[in-house]
């Protein structure tokens, strides 16, 4: 039995009342949903709490797409981890390639971001991936091994069991060029053996999705990939109908 986690990025999209309009239709065009699988969407902070309560009865799931790295204090502007948790929401991603490069979010930031949001109970979707450069270049593994061991590093392993890794290759972001079958299959196959490495036999059970123009044409394939356990979404999250027959290609492969 395979679980899925179909996480959607909704980025800095959707005003307050296309966003309702928006959960309130994956919900109710997913209901009941598979309890092997798990929907979350992580969407602006400003939406985090009324979009909370409009999926109070759902098993839909909202998640943040950041967090700062400090518990509180006088950092204007910033979002602590203790205030997306004190909301009910379970989830939050960092790491995402635009914050590492429009925010200049190092592996060491990540790290103490990753560490205080375990802290307050947050489980975390790390994305780590590789340009276009560093592909060509034969750097992938090189790189994302570096991104692991940094952005992991200090985690107790008991926390271990909350993280979730999404891959995501830059250059397949928002640009319509998914990897192939091939690519996808290898770089799962070597995250999933550093994670091993990383957290021992731990490491065989944490969750690694794919993203970038993951869409609903392409998922069937993706999603039934050995080591892919769901897939982290942006464009495509952001119409329900797109989301949800990424949702269903899931919800078909979960008996597998
Ligand atoms: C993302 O933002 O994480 C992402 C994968 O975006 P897109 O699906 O639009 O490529």
């Amino acid at each position: 039995m395979k679980k899925y986690f179909i996480v959607g990025n909704w980025k800095m999209n959707m005003a307050y009342r296309e966003a309702v309009k928006l959960v309130k239709d994956i919900d109710s065009m997913t209901k009941p949903l598979d309890s092997n699988l798990e929907v979350v969407l992580c969407t602006p902070y400003i939406h985090i709490p009324v979009l909370v309560e409009t999926l109070s009865h759902s098993a839909v799931r909202i998640g943040a797409q950041n967090c700062n790295e400090n518990k509180s204090g006088a950092f204007t502007g910033e979002v602590s981890a203790e205030m997306i948790k004190s909301y009910d929401c379970d989830y939050v991603i960092l790491g995402h390639s635009e914050r590492r490069e429009y925010f200049n979010e190092s592996n060491e930031l990540i790290n103490k971001k990753i560490l205080i949001a375990l802290e307050n109970n947050l489980k975390v979707i790390l994305c780590i991936g590789e340009s276009l450069d560093e592909r060509q270049n034969d750097e992938t593994n090189k790189v994302l091994n570096t991104q692991l061991r940094f952005c992991l590093s200090n985690i107790p392993k008991e926390e271990y069991e909350n993280i979730i890794i999404a891959y995501e290759p830059i250059w397949a972001i928002g640009t319509g060029l998914t990897a192939s079958n091939e690519q996808i299959n290898e770089t799962h196959n070597a995250i999933r053996n550093y994670l091993i490495e990383i957290m021992g036999g731990k490491g065989i059970s944490v969750p690694i999705l794919y993203g970038g123009s993951l869409n609903d044409k392409n998922a069937s394939d993706i999603l039934k990939i050995k080591e892919v356990y769901g897939g982290l979404i942006g464009g495509a999250s952001l119409k329900s109908e797109s989301f949800v027959n990424i949702i269903k290609t899931a919800e078909g492969y979960t008996n597998i």
